[in-house]
C-alpha cells in the first residue's frame, strides 16, 4: 500500500520518517538487480551504500524528501580495471540532480508554461531557489535545444530589441534581440546584444536553405537590424513596423516639448506648465481625443508654445500615423516621399526635420508594410508573454535563464515532449 502511494515504479520503500515540523521523509531503494560488470562481466559485489536526499513532490500537502539508498557496485575481480560505480536509476532522478525525474518535469511546466516564479515553487516544494532553477534550466533547455521540430519554415522574421535585465551597481542596462516568427506568433529565439553581430551568426547558422524560405522582415528602425537582413535575408522584404514608426514621432514630440519647457521658462516641466500639463494629450492619436481634450489640447498649446514648434511637431506625428491609413502602396509611398520633403523645410523645428530624415531613409521598407500586412504586432504579443515572465522573475541576472524562461512561455515549445525528454 505504502508503494502505491509513493509511486514509483522501480523502488521498494524502506520506511518512512515523520517528525512534526519536518518534510516527510521517504527511504527508497531501487529495486534493479545485481548488475555484471561491464568490463569483464563478473557478477558485481556491493561496496557502499550512500544515501542521497532528492527534493520530490509535495505528498498529500506536505513538501517531502526521498531518500534514496543507492548502491555503489563494485567488480570483485582483481585483476578488472573497472572498479566501481554507482547504481543509477533515471526514473528516480538523473545522475547529478537533486531532485526526482518528477518534481523536474512538473516544476518546468509550473515555471516554463504557466509562468509561476521559481521563488513560489521553492516554497511549494520547501527547498531553495537555486535548486529549483537548476533543475528548470537542466529540463527546460532539453525541452527548448534538443527538439529539432520546435519550428519549422519561417515566412515572416522579426527582430526585436527588449531590455532584459539591469544589472550591477548601477544597473546597467542589458539588451537582447529576439527572433520571432511574425505569422505565428512564435518566439524562435533569443540573443544576447542588440547589434548585428549574434543576430547574423544565428541566421547564418539556419542554413541558405532554411533562409530562402523568409519572405518578409520586420524590424523597427535600427541599422542594425537592417544591416543583419541586408546581409543574411537579401531575398526578404523588410519591413518597418508601424508600431515603431508611430513610437518614434511620439518620442521626437516629447524631446520638442521638452526643449520648449526649458526654452521659455527655463526648467523642466512643472505640475503648472502648459506644456508639462498637455505631454499625455499630444501623443494620444488624434481620433481618440474628445472634443474637450481637444479644445483643451490647443488652450495649453497657445499658452506654452509661442514659437508653434511643439504644435508643429505635434501636426507631424499625427500625419506620419496617416501613412497607415493608405492602402495603395504606391499612393502611400508618395504620400511618404512628400510628407519627408516638408518636414525637410529649414523653419521646422529639429525634431520635425530629424523625423524627416528617417522617413527618407526607410521609406521602403515603411511602406512595405502596405503590400506585406506584415507586423511586428505578434512580437509585441511575444513581448507581452515575456513581460509576464520579467515580472515573475523581478527580472534576470543571467542570460542563459533569461532566454530559457522566455522560449519556454512563449517559444511554443511541444510540451508533450516533457515526459520523454533527457534532462542536461
Ligand atoms: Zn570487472
Amino acid at each position: 500500500m505504502c508503494e502505491i502511494l509513493v509511486g514509483l515504479p522501480t523502488v521498494t520503500v524502506l520506511g518512512i520518517e515523520d517528525v512534526v515540523g519536518e518534510h516527510l521523509r521517504v527511504h527508497v531503494q531501487s529495486r534493479a538487480s545485481r548488475p555484471f560488470c561491464s568490463g569483464c562481466g563478473t557478477a558485481a559485489v556491493v561496496k557502499e551504500r550512500p544515501i542521497v536526499e532528492l527534493v520530490d513532490l509535495p505528498t498529500h500537502g506536505r513538501a517531502s524528501r526521498l531518500l534514496w539508498h543507492k548502491h555503489r557496485w563494485n567488480c570483485p575481480d582483481e585483476r578488472c580495471v573497472i572498479g566501481s560505480w554507482m547504481g543509477e536509476d533515471d526514473k528516480i532522478a538523473a545522475a547529478r540532480m537533486s531532485m526526482t525525474d518528477r518534481a523536474g518535469r512538473w516544476l518546468t511546466e509550473q515555471i516554463g508554461r504557466y509562468a509561476r516564479s521559481v521563488n513560489e515553487v521553492a516554497i511549494e516544494l520547501g527547498c531553495d531557489w537555486h535548486t529549483v532553477n537548476d533543475t528548470l534550466l537542466a529540463y527546460g533547455a532539453a525541452l527548448i535545444d534538443d527538439d529539432p521540430d520546435r519550428y519549422g519554415t519561417v515566412t515572416a522574421l522579426g527582430l526585436d530589441e527588449v531590455l532584459f535585465a539591469r544589472t550591477g551597481p548601477w544597473h546597467r542596462q542589458e539588451f537582447s534581440t529576439q527572433i520571432v516568427d511574425v505569422n505565428a506568433g512564435q518566439l524562435l529565439d533569443v540573443v544576447p546584444g542588440r547589434s548585428g553581430g549574434k543576430p547574423k551568426e544565428w541566421l547564418e547558422a539556419k542554413g541558405k536553405q532554411w533562409r530562402d524560405n523568409v519572405r518578409w522582415a520586420t524590424l523597427d528602425l535600427s541599422g542594425p537590424y537592417r544591416a543583419v537582413f541586408d546581409d543574411k535575408l537579401p531575398g526578404a522584404t523588410q519591413v518597418a513596423d508601424p508600431f515603431h514608426v508611430v513610437k518614434l514621432a511620439n518620442a521626437k514630440l516629447d524631446e520638442c516639448r521638452r526643449r520648449v519647457q526649458n526654452a521659455t521658462l527655463g526648467h523642466r516641466g512643472h505640475k503648472y506648465d502648459p506644456l508639462y500639463r498637455c505631454r499625455r494629450l499630444l501623443t494620444k492619436a488624434d481620433e481618440r481625443l474628445d472634443e474637450n481634450g481637444r479644445t483643451k489640447l490647443l488652450g495649453l498649446l497657445r499658452a506654452g508654445d509661442p514659437k508653434n514648434e511643439v504644435t508643429t511637431t505635434w501636426h507631424a506625428k499625427e500625419a506620419i500615423r496617416e501613412i497607415y491609413t493608405h492602402t495603395n502602396t504606391e499612393l502611400a509611398l508618395q504620400f511618404v516621399e512628400r510628407l519627408s520633403a516638408d518636414m525637410a523645410d529649414a523653419d521646422n523645428p529639429g525634431e520635425v526635420r530629424s523625423l524627416g530624415r528617417t522617413l527618407k531613409r526607410w521609406k521602403l521598407q515603411i511602406t512595405a508594410w502596405h503590400t506585406a500586412h506584415v507586423t511586428n504586432g505578434p512580437t509585441e504579443a511575444v513581448n507581452n508573454l515575456i513581460k509576464r515572465v520579467k515580472r515573475a522573475a523581478f527580472g534576470f541576472a543571467s542570460f542563459e535563464n533569461y532566454r530559457i524562461r522566455s522560449l519556454l512561455y512563449a517559444g511554443k515549445p511541444n510540451w508533450a515532449l516533457l515526459a520523454t525528454i533527457r534532462p542536461r
